[in-house]
């Protein structure tokens, strides 16, 4: 497996690499060296072991690294256009010279599955004849969006025509506001490069798998079948909110959680706390920071808001109201970052105020917790439509025209998605897709399925399934 050293790319990976090992199979996952230090103490190449009951069994998963040619001081978050534009060249060297390396000491590959926005993988595969399958980490909509851009360019939004509204196959309508901000007019032109590549590059691969699950998303899927069939493989979630034990290293985290917050979430009554989380990229403006803090002391309601730039001892360094803090304790908690999945999992949790990022919005589904939805890039305006009119499990907030959320839209998003006249219908779609999640993962589920047919593919493992994309 390669992918992006980004924790939103390898942690589906990772998850991905367990479903494997856990069919039987041997996983390597390679990434840049950036990652390195975040994985291991500093040991050249980490060995998981996947082993769920404690009895060893050695080591399945296998951490590998290469270099993008870059110092490894720099900030790839913020200088994601050099990363982008050294890995073509450099990671097609070094990932080859790695493959080579492995294979002298014995180790030959079946498979190579990369992450979709590392497209020159495939010709890696190609030239040493190794099968090839994509793996899409947004799902089946974003994929099938993004293939359609490439293939039929002059439907969508355009400097000419920057307002149009997209009528999709197997989507809702989609207006501008909801589609992902890669393929608008005013997206820089290495992302629009990067997704062009990434679809032209379909040609060398074998299959398209994708982090969702046929019931979430079926006529996405099926919209598919005759363009590039995909393959739902997920939802790539922690395997405690698909009802799985946890095991080693279910996880990358960027940064330490505070599992206080989980005691904390302890002493508060069922489907009471508001949890607000914005994922590890999207920081905040000061003024959407107070307007959010003016809507929680308004909404009296006890909620769990995670901060990332607040410092490690509790000081304030980005624009939180310091009287705020003050006035809030006890009702509400402020951390720098929390253990997504076990938050989401509590029975206190209410809903879900997030940036909607793929990860976060799958892993609400598999909890059962209603979303308020806050959009700011990349898919996340998508998936934000996806919540509200395809999976109908919860609410968007309007942004003004400064982009910025009123106290008072807070306020009535909260309400709402807890007390509102369409609350309880929300709730119960929300637990309609929990369960769903888990059975699409379970023993002989549309996900399991779809893996064992996959692994059939390159491997001498027989399959009865059938491909769970067109049915
Ligand atoms: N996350 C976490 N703790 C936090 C906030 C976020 O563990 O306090 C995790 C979250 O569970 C998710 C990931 O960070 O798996 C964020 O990924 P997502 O795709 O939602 O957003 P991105 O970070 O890529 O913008």
């Amino acid at each position: 497996m390669v992918t992006l050293p980004f924790q939103g790319h390898i942690n589906p990976m990772l998850r991905f690499a367990k479903r494997l090992v856990s069919k039987g199979l041997h996983v390597t996952l390679a990434t840049t060296e950036v990652a390195r230090q975040t994985f291991s103490n500093g040991q050249s190449t980490t060995m998981i072991d996947t082993n769920q009951n404690g009895v060893a069994q050695g080591p399945k998963i296998q951490l590998e690294f290469f270099s993008d040619d870059l110092d490894l001081d720099l900030d790839r978050n913020k200088h994601l256009d050099l990363m982008l534009q050294s890995l073509p060249l450099s990671g097609s060297k070094n990932l080859s010279n790695l493959i080579t390396n492995l294979g002298s000491k014995g180790q030959t590959f079946s498979c190579i599955i990369h992450q979709i926005f590392v497209p020159w993988v495939a010709d890696v595969a190609a030239d040493r004849g190794i099968p090839c399958a994509m793996l899409c980490i947004q799902g089946s909509s974003l994929f099938s969006i993004y293939h359609r851009y490439n293939n039929e360019f002059e439907t969508f939004p355009s400097f000419d025509n920057p307002n149009s509204a997209l009528e999709l196959p197997g989507l809702p309508l989609l207006e501008v506001k909801d589609l992902p901000t890669f393929i608008l007019p005013s997206s820089p032109p290495h992302f629009k490069k990067l997704l062009s590549e990434s679809i032209q590059s379909l040609e060398k691969v074998n299959w398209v798998l994708v982090n969702s699950f046929y019931e979430l998303e079926a006529d996405a899927v099926k919209s598919m079948a005759l363009f590039k069939p995909v393959l739902p493989i997920g939802p790539l979630v922690p395997s405690p909110l698909i009802g799985k034990e946890e095991g080693v290293t279910d996880s990358l985290d960027m940064w330490n959680s505070d599992d206080s917050c989980l005691e904390w979430l302890d002493k508060k009554p069922p489907s009471s706390v508001v949890y607000l989380a914005f994922g590890s990229i999207t920081v905040l403006a000061k003024k959407q920071i107070e307007n959010i803090a003016m809507a929680l002391r308004e909404s009296k309601r006890p909620f769990l808001w995670v901060v990332k730039s607040l410092g490690k001892d509790g000081e304030n360094k980005d624009g939180l109201p310091l009287e705020f803090l003050e006035e809030t304790n006890g009702t509400g908690l402020v951390v720098s970052w929390c253990n997504q999945a076990k938050v989401l999992m509590h029975p206190a949790l209410a809903c879900f105020v997030s940036h909607c990022g793929w990860n976060s919005i799958l892993e609400a589904v598999a909890a059962g917790v209603p979303v308020i939805a806050f959009p700011e890039w990349t898919d996340q305006p998508t998936n934000a439509k996806l919540v509200v009119d395809a999976f109908k499990t919860g609410v968007r907030m309007r942004t003004e025209e400064d982009r910025v959320v009123t106290k008072e839209e807070v306020v009535r998003c909260i309400f709402e998605v807890t007390e509102g006249p369409r609350a309880r219908e929300i709730k119960e779609r929300a637990a309609e897709l929990k369960e769903a999640a888990r059975k699409a993962v379970g023993d002989g589920g549309s996900s399991d399925r779809n893996v064992d047919y996959f692994i059939s593919q390159f491997t001498e493992q027989p399959s009865q399934n059938t491909i769970t994309s067109d049915k």
